[in-house]
């Protein structure tokens, strides 16, 4: 079987001898990017030099890129567990060109390494391009014998990259993989295309324009390109599988999660243990590079993962914090290629131990009282906001975990009631600050809160510098 290991190192060695610079991962929490949450592309590290603000020795690159997708933009929290092909924490493999070579070499390369070095069969294989991309759907013709009814034409934002309102921009490619059918779901483009059936493998940016502000494009003088091919998904296909969670790895921390609860890898446990395992890994890695658990910014969206799975392995009938004693299982499977994560595996744990007794104070009550207020609840009703409200402050129930936790009897929350409830306490406590007789400047203390606050992280919304391959 093809190992993580060995298809991470079989990319980076082809683009190596294609004359790429391998380039290490850079980190989670992006430098010099306050804009970005978390580092969610290949791309992100190599933004300046696709404006042509920075200059380096070398014109092409390949990297294994981790990426986190748990907020902002690309946000792939509530997909975990229940798709086929979603996680928090992935590696992303990709090759770039820095105003070097462009389509007529991606393509090719693209379809070399998927077809010959990874031995992928192309009779399963499909593709997408902008519906105006021409050359790209020449190319496809040409150098993969692709027919024209496996060149789907896309005329969605899908299929065009914007690195933001203004800056480079351009047409992308995908290559997808059909796993048969008896899955479930439809070709790209079709209404069906969310089901497990058809998976998109890889991504292929061509920075073709530039963007100005009045509306206008022109071609680039420089043109780049930027690709990204999730790592587990590629895995999973050379392993014989449509599923992530369903690779060496991934299962391996499947299998340490029913260890660690005593239970077995059926129907009615695989969900949650699928939910541990991966975000075991955003967690971790989070961790590993320091950020800490708490009330705002990207210590909010760790904890938020954090007491998810922690939730997770409450139903599982953990009787005892579960998560720091998966993270040997992790390290044994992901500590040579990112020694970081042995570096800081006792902070890791220590920091995944607290937080889970701590947690635990009120899991129980609170899941006591989410049961007490949604007994008369059914599909299709809403949970007071009042409530999550309650949750969230009384027993540390982060918004996203009560909406998780009622998933399943199709209840939803109602989103402003919580939003009210919030800004009501703010103001409240706000209150009681003019009313101590404190400096007046005390009112910028909580508009800097609020800008930071936990449940809509507003300022991440916004990005626009984003790699949104
Ligand atoms: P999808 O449409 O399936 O959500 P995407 O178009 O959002 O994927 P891109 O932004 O194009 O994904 O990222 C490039 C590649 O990274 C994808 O082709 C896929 O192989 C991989 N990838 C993206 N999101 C995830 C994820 N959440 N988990 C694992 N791999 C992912
Ligand atoms: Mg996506
Ligand atoms: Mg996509
Ligand atoms: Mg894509």
């Amino acid at each position: 079987m093809t190992s993580l290991a060995d298809i991470r190192s079989s990319f980076l060695d082809y683009f190596d001898r294609q004359g790429h610079q391998v380039v290490d991962s850079s980190p989670l929490v992006p430098r010099n990017d306050p804009t970005l949450m978390f580092t969610n592309s290949g791309m992100v590290q190599f933004k300046n030099l696709f404006t042509g603000v920075e200059h380096r020795d070398y014109v092409r690159a390949t990297t294994s890129q981790k990426c986190v997708r748990a907020g902002g933009k690309h946000n792939d929290l509530d997909n975990v567990g229940y798709t086929a092909r979603h996680l928090t924490f992935f590696e992303m493999l990709g090759n770039f060109s820095f105003g070097d070579y462009f389509k007529s070499d991606a393509i090719p390369f693209a379809w070399e390494m998927v077809t010959k070095e990874l031995g992928i069969a192309k009779d399963k294989l499909l593709v997408t391009v902008f519906h105006t991309d021409e050359e790209a759907a020449d190319l496809w013709k040409k150098v993969a014998g692709l027919p024209d009814e496996r060149i789907i034409r896309i005329p969605t934002s899908d299929n065009f990259w914007q690195m933001g309102p203004t800056g480079p921009c351009g047409p992308c490619t995908e290559i997808f993989y059909d796993h048969g059918d008896h899955i479930w779901g439809g070709p790209p483009g079709s209404p069906e295309e969310d089901g497990d059936r058809f998976i998109e493998i890889w991504n292929l940016v061509f920075m073709q324009f530039e963007q100005f502000e009045d509306g206008t494009r022109r071609e680039l003088s420089a043109q780049s390109i930027d690709t990204g091919m999730g790592l587990e998904r590629i895995s999973s296909l050379l392993q014989g599988t449509n599923n992530v969670f369903e690779t060496d790895l991934m299962k391996a921390l499947v299998e340490a999660s029913a260890h660690g609860t005593s239970t077995g890898i059926d129907d009615a446990h695989i969900v949650h243990h699928r939910v541990i395992a991966d975000h075991l890994r955003s967690t971790a890695f989070l961790v590993a590079e320091g950020v800490l658990p708490s009330n705002e910014g990207r210590g909010y969206v760790l904890r938020r993962i954090m007491r998810r799975a922690m939730r997770h392995a409450h139903l599982l009938g953990a009787k005892d914090p579960l998560m720091h004693r998966l993270v040997p299982a992790l390290v044994q499977q992901m500590g040579a290629a990112y020694p970081e994560l042995r570096e800081q595996q006792s902070m890791i744990q220590e920091t995944f131990e607290s937080e889970e007794i701590r947690f635990r104070q009120t899991l129980e009550r609170g899941l006591k009282l989410l049961d007490e207020e949604t007994t008369d609840l059914t599909g299709g009703d809403s949970l007071p906001g009042a409530s999550a409200f309650k949750l969230y402050d009384t027993f540390g129930f982060p918004l996203d975990l009560t909406q998780d936790a009622l998933r399943d009897r199709g209840i939803e929350v109602d989103t402003d009631g919580f939003d009210a409830a919030m800004a009501e306490q703010k103001a409240k406590a706000r209150a009681a600050w003019v009313g101590t007789g404190e400096a007046a400047d005390q009112a910028v203390w909580f508009d800097i809160a609020d800008d930071s606050g936990p449940t809509d992280f507003l300022g991440y919304d916004t990005e626009v510098a984003e790699g949104q391959i």
